[in-house]
């Protein structure tokens, strides 16, 4: 009796390094490697088309107006002939269709092109079409011989991979690299790519199987199979995302022990009661109970709160810190720059000034004796609350017992600092992280989805909206007798120049001469203008902002170092220069440096006279929104999620095909389905899920992931 086979005959391929597969070999596999990062075959099977060439679409000669981008037509060669002397020689091929003719030319390679066509036989000519002596012609378009499939209008789209020039210099051309994919996939079992999606979500979102996907991303038969082989491998990239953001999430929620703040007490009521200077927006309320069912269920807090500037994020804070103190544990608030931490500890001291709690301030300038005495009182737990700089994080700084830790504007500090807060105790601190920059919904779910997240969606009430204009050049003398105005009434106005990218020098220059300006328009002993800048040293530009702060000058001229935080609510007028390079969100960072008091508030844009597409945008959705997350959505939209603050580095959004801006209803199926499993099977131990394990598994220490998990 003959052997039987085994069931499954095939040996895994897609781990072969890719000089291994026919046509590459050892020089072009060196090349892959190093270009275009393709180490093996199943990496070539992940290098997507860029777009594709419909093959179906065939123009017609006669159609042609000479102002299409690219054409293709079909037909044949009816005459060849060499024109033109020494350098302009040239083959010109006269191509014939049923409705006329058109010239095919090509200036360089012509001896080899000459012997390669051939005339009355069937060519389908893809290329560009240009304009020579008044006549259209195709210079250098790619030829095909017209083949059974082709001629029958059953052509599948063609892929157009990218690659390089010293890739093509190899005969690693596009079309190269698609013909190499297309005998992987032909040799290749289906076995090969294991499906990593369980079936009843493929069932749910009526997805393609992943082999099937794969095939189909590279040789669709039509658009419809092109777009539903993409909606798949979307889906796939963004559902593995999510199964490991939430995965960290439910294990730091495990694994993670936290202090339980188990009483509201006296100091919280106290303070709530009898000194609270104004009752709570719903949503300070929201996010307080939000903080409040995170305290008390024995796990640590790891909340981020979004809220817009002047949403009232302080207020939050400090009820929490309040809530700590009430469960005899010791509170911290973390500020990003000195001045934000003296206004944090002036704010608070006023605040508490009639009950009982030890407020101290620490930054790098507290020294000596006060500081030894502070650090004294943090040791033996008789200062409750410690509101500083990134002087806290210092060794030194040794809580009795630190049960809150919370850091305002959370942009400016780096993940690996927030960290450091936790090491101070043996159980880590609850942590309250807090930002005023907002995140798009999508972004937040991906780059901080393992974070809980809290949103003050509301302004404290009687606010009056900023009102943002937009002003040229020309318009400039009426702004200054503006800002003269607002002055008289007793306002105090910033003007805000850019930073340049790589050119302090320009910025210092350009941000003198505007000094300069300014200075003629506010003459002393009138007017008085503070400057603040990057190159000046560090008590200078204090000194400066202090006194821009406690009243003693009108004017603030500044580069945007003022952006964070600053708080002068007699501040009514805030004037950018050069509005058109600088981005929505700092844009909108900047505006909310007015608008504190109960004054009206002016925004002036100031750009040059002539502005491109996009800067017109921008200041238009300035002009017409104060609502930070609608800019920030825009903002997402016009620059890419690449490019808003932080995500560049974190390598979290380089997705292959998936776009968290313009895919978002599969970004919130792939969440969905991502959740609905994780609570099913935390483990992923179930039959069913092990494919999905089995791919993360595989997957580990091959992406961002390993580094940041
Ligand atoms: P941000 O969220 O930008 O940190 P702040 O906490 O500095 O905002 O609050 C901005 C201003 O609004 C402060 O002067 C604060 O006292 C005031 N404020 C906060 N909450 C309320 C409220 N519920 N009602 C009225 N004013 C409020
Ligand atoms: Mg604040």
């Amino acid at each position: 009796m003959p052997k039987k086979k085994p069931i499954s005959t095939y040996t895994p391929i897609l781990s072969n390094p890719i000089e291994y597969l026919k046509g590459v070999g050892p020089q072009r596999g060196e090349l892959l490697r190093k270009e275009i990062k393709i180490h093996t075959f199943g990496d070539l099977l992940q290098y997507f088309p860029f777009r594709y060439v419909d093959r179906s679409s065939i123009d017609t000669i006669a159609s042609l107006s000479g102002y299409e981008d690219f054409v293709q037509i079909r037909g044949k060669i009816i005459r060849m002939e060499i024109v033109g002397e020494n350098r302009g020689k040239r083959l010109v091929a006269t191509f014939k269709d049923d409705t006329g003719v058109i010239d095919l030319v090509w200036f360089q390679g012509w001896q080899w092109m000459q012997k390669a066509l051939r005339e009355n036989v069937g060519y389908l000519v893809f290329g560009r079409i240009s304009v020579f002596n008044g006549v259209a012609q195709l210079a250098h378009p790619e030829m095909d011989l017209l083949t059974e499939e082709i001629a029958t209008g059953k052509q599948f789209l063609e892929p157009v991979y990218y690659t390089t020039e010293k890739l093509k210099a190899r005969g690693l051309t596009g079309k190269a690299i698609g013909k190499l994919t297309k005998a992987l996939l032909e040799q290749m079992s289906p076995l090969e790519v294991r499906e990593n999606i369980p079936v009843d979500i493929l069932q749910q979102y009526r997805l393609l199987p992943r082999s099937l996907a794969y095939f189909k991303i590279h040789l669709p038969g039509n658009e419809e199979e092109f777009r539903q082989a993409q909606r798949r491998l979307k889906f796939e990239e963004l559902f593995i995302a999510q199964i490991r953001i939430c995965r960290l999430k439910l294990k730091r929620h495990k694994v993670s022990h936290g202090y339980v703040f188990g009483a509201v007490g006296t100091a919280f009521n106290e303070f709530y009661n009898n000194h609270l200077p104004f009752a709570l927006t719903g949503a300070q309320k929201r996010v307080l109970r939000e903080i409040r069912m995170d305290t008390v269920n024995g796990r640590q807090m790891n909340r981020l709160l979004q809220g817009d500037v002047g949403s009232g994020k302080t207020m939050v804070a400090l009820l929490t810190m309040l809530l700590a103190m009430d469960n005899g544990f010791q509170a911290c608030l973390m500020a990003p720059t000195e001045i934000l931490a003296q206004q944090h500890f002036k704010g608070i001291s006023e605040l508490l000034q009639r009950m009982e709690v030890g407020v101290a301030l620490l930054t790098g300038s507290v020294k000596g004796k006060a500081r030894k005495q502070i650090l004294a009182g943090i040791a033996d737990g008789s200062i409750h609350f410690l509101i500083g700089t990134h002087a806290l994080l210092e060794k030194e700084v040794a809580f009795k017992n630190l049960g809150m830790a919370i850091v305002d504007e959370q942009h400016r500090f780096g993940v690996a600092q927030r960290a450091r807060l936790w090491e101070k105790n043996n159980i880590p601190p609850h942590i309250l992280v807090m930002t005023a920059t907002p995140i798009p919904r999508t972004l937040a779910m991906t780059i901080y989805g393992d974070l809980d997240v809290s949103v003050i969606d509301e302004m404290p009430p009687g606010r009056k909206p900023i009102t943002t204009v937009h002003r040229t050049e020309y318009q400039r003398p009426q702004v200054m007798d503006f800002i003269k105005e607002e002055v008289k009434k007793g306002r105090q106005a910033y003007i805000v120049y850019p930073l340049i990218e790589d050119s302090e020098k320009l910025d210092y220059e350009n941000l003198m001469k505007g000094y300069e300006e300014v200075k003629a328009f506010f003459p002393e002993p009138q007017y008085y203008i503070s400057m603040v800048h990057g190159r000046q040293p560090a008590d200078m530009r204090e000194t400066n902002m202090q006194r821009f702060v406690s009243g003693d000058t009108n004017i603030m001229v500044a580069t945007t170092v003022i952006e964070v935080g600053v708080n002068v609510p007699n501040a009514s007028v805030m004037v950018i220069e050069s509005t058109e390079r600088f981005g929505l969100s700092q844009l909108h960072q900047l505006r909310g440096r007015v608008g504190r008091g109960a004054e009206q508030s002016f925004c002036i844009l100031m750009t040059g006279n002539k502005l491109s597409q996009d800067s017109k945008e921008r200041i238009n959705v300035m002009v017409q929104t104060n609502n930070g997350f609608i800019i920030s959505e825009k903002d997402m939209e016009l620059r890419g999620p690449g490019d808003i603050e932080g995500t560049r580095q974190s390598g979290i959004l380089d997705f292959k095909l998936a776009d968290i801006v313009n895919d978002k209803a599969i970004l919130d199926a792939a969440r969905a389905s991502a959740e609905k499993i994780l609570e099913a099977d935390t483990d992923l131990v179930l039959p069913e899920h092990q494919g999905l394990k089995d791919f993360l598994t595989a997957q580990r220490g091959k992406s961002v992931w390993s580094k940041i998990s």
